[in-house]
């Protein structure tokens, strides 16, 4: 596909147009440190930047917050979110624009993201009249026992760059349900999306009276977010990024007594299976594996496919992989944009080569493009490779579209390659032997927290919960039951028998 990429000053003055419609101060931004587009790697802003020292400050007003905010019934709490809901509807096309600006997502994706935005706010409204407490039969007579949930404090939330505003809202708009206040350090590189979003949380609050400070957003680097992790203020820290910075984020929080929610990398595969729909599977592989150019924490990284059927899926996949359009995220027909950045473009190289000394071979992609009219921008074909054994590469989540196909001879094995490497976030299984499928999604199955039948890694409705095990950290956000973890469960035993019956028969008469 032929691309011109977009000019520095159009992408600028997009940026600044579209941050302004959605309510940012843009004359405010200050000069401090430039952000840069993917798209064409040169300067889209300047915005200031906070440093550590801001931190106490914001969980200071947040808690005052919270002392409001937790007294508020939770439907009304409910009717803030439904108005943020209704801006982001108003503002869906404005947000998405910033998203691809800024991290570089085609058009339909980042509509996509704010759509999730929309979802997610849809549900927390429900749930803010449903945050049900079980009542359980007591052993003494005339006595009753339930438990209440309460609000649980101020919430930290640290965000990655791939989902420069979805995670806000994934954890704000529960939050705020369960009456807990935000206090945001998002990725430093989408500060002007993380603007956007606040704004329209700034008005939606304002025309609902609500308390000030119930969200803040922070713009700077890690030291921020290690101020957050620390802060003995923040009852919850939310933190979405790699491994690598859950690794130091966890204990912290854990250090203080605090509670996290880790959602950290992934490193996905899928099962193919002698019987599988090929064509099916092609396609759900490819929008896993390609999609967000390879940017996403469920991202599929790794097919584990039947020596029946390795040899014809690779030539299905190889067949898409040609024609897979790679260029400006925001023109029609793109389906791979930029990948974030240098770093991102070395890590690719740097995997591209281990993979080859290690056993791979090289079947479709891999190159770089625009180069010579865009050389700070970093566009790639997405990589397809056959690896014969899951080697060290193969184990680690390479953040860029890199595909590994391994072959399998019993579904045991297939099952206990998806299983062997570090991280548990998402997996998937193609076939029609519905047994197969019942085996994946049992107990000895995948280890993942996303385990999915006939549709790839990637692309997860709100209404589960989402999140993963082992180095992807534990946690659990968005639907199902989430919202426990941003709230505090008390146990209560009401007794109106007018006597003092001991549990377990204890005897103790004064
Ligand atoms: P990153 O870890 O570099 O940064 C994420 C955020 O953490 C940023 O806001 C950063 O400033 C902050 N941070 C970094 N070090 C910190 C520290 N020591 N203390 C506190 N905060 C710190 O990640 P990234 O490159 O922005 O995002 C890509 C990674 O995020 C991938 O590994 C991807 O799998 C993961 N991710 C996971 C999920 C999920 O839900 N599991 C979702 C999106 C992205």
């Amino acid at each position: 596909m032929e691309t011109t990429l977009p000019s520095a000053d159009e992408l600028a003055g997009k940026a600044r147009e579209t941050a302004k419609r959605c309510g940012v101060n843009v004359d405010a931004l200050g000069d401090g440190r430039t952000t840069t587009s993917p798209i064409n790697g040169g300067r889209l802003a300047a915005v200031d930047w906070v440093d550590a020292g801001a931190v106490d400050d914001a969980v200071t007003r947040a808690r005052q917050a919270f002392l409001a905010w937790r007294t508020v019934p939770a439907p009304v709490r409910g009717a803030l979110v439904k108005r943020l809901g209704e801006l982001l509807t108003e503002h869906k096309r404005e947000l998405a624009t910033l998203i691809s600006l800024e991290v570089g997502k085609i058009t339909s994706e980042a509509l996509g993201e704010v759509q999730e935005m929309i979802d997610v706010c849809d549900f927390a409204v429900g749930l803010s009249r449903q945050l049900y407490g079980r009542t359980i039969s007591s052993e003494r007579p005339g006595h009753r026992l339930m438990e209440t949930w309460h609000p649980l404090g101020v919430v930290g939330v640290i965000s990655a760059f791939n989902f420069p505003a979805a995670v806000w809202s994934w954890n704000t708009a529960i939050a705020l349900v369960c009456g807990d206040p935000v206090v945001w350090k998002p990725s430093e590189l989408a500060p002007l999306t993380a603007l956007a979003c606040a704004a329209l949380l700034d008005r939606a609050a304002a025309e609902q009276d609500a308390p000030a400070y119930l969200s803040q957003v922070l713009i700077g680097g890690p030291e921020v977010g290690e101020a957050l992790v620390d802060h003995p203020g923040v009852a919850l820290v939310s933190a979405t990024g790699s491994t690598r910075m859950g690794r130091a984020v966890g204990p912290r929080v854990a250090a203080r007594f605090g509670r996290s929610l880790l959602e950290l990398g992934g490193n996905n595969a899928a099962v193919v299976c002698p019987s599988a729909d090929l064509d099916l599977a092609t396609r759900g592989i490819v929008f896993s594996a390609a999609g967000t150019a390879g940017q996403r924490c469920t991202t599929m990284r790794r097919v584990i496919a039947h020596v029946d059927v390795v040899d014809a899926l690779v030539e299905r996949l190889a067949g898409a992989y040609s024609r897979l359009p790679v260029g400006d995220p925001t023109a029609a027909g793109t389906l791979v944009g930029p990948l974030i950045n240098g770093r991102a473009h070395a890590a690719m190289r740097d995997a591209l080569d281990a993979a080859v000394r290690q056993g791979g071979s090289l079947v479709a992609g891999g190159g770089r493009r625009f180069e010579d009219q865009a050389p700070d921008a970093f566009y790639t074909e997405p990589a397809l490779l056959r690896m014969r054994e899951q080697s060290e590469v193969v184990r680690e989540e390479t953040f860029a579209p890199i595909l590994y196909v391994l072959p399998y001879q019993s579904l045991t094995e297939a099952i206990a390659l998806n299983n062997a490497v570090p991280q548990g976030l998402s997996s998937s299984i193609f076939t029609r032997d519905q047994a197969e499928a019942e085996v994946f999604v049992s107990a000895e199955g995948s280890d993942c927290g996303i385990v999915n039948v006939n549709i790839g890694t990637s692309g997860a409705e709100i209404g589960g919960a989402f999140g993963g095990e082992k180095e992807t950290g534990g946690g659990r956000e968005s639907g199902s039951d989430a919202w426990r973890g941003y709230m505090r469960r008390a146990t209560n035993t009401i007794n109106y028998s007018g006597r003092l019956p001991l549990a377990q028969g204890v005897e103790f008469d004064v």
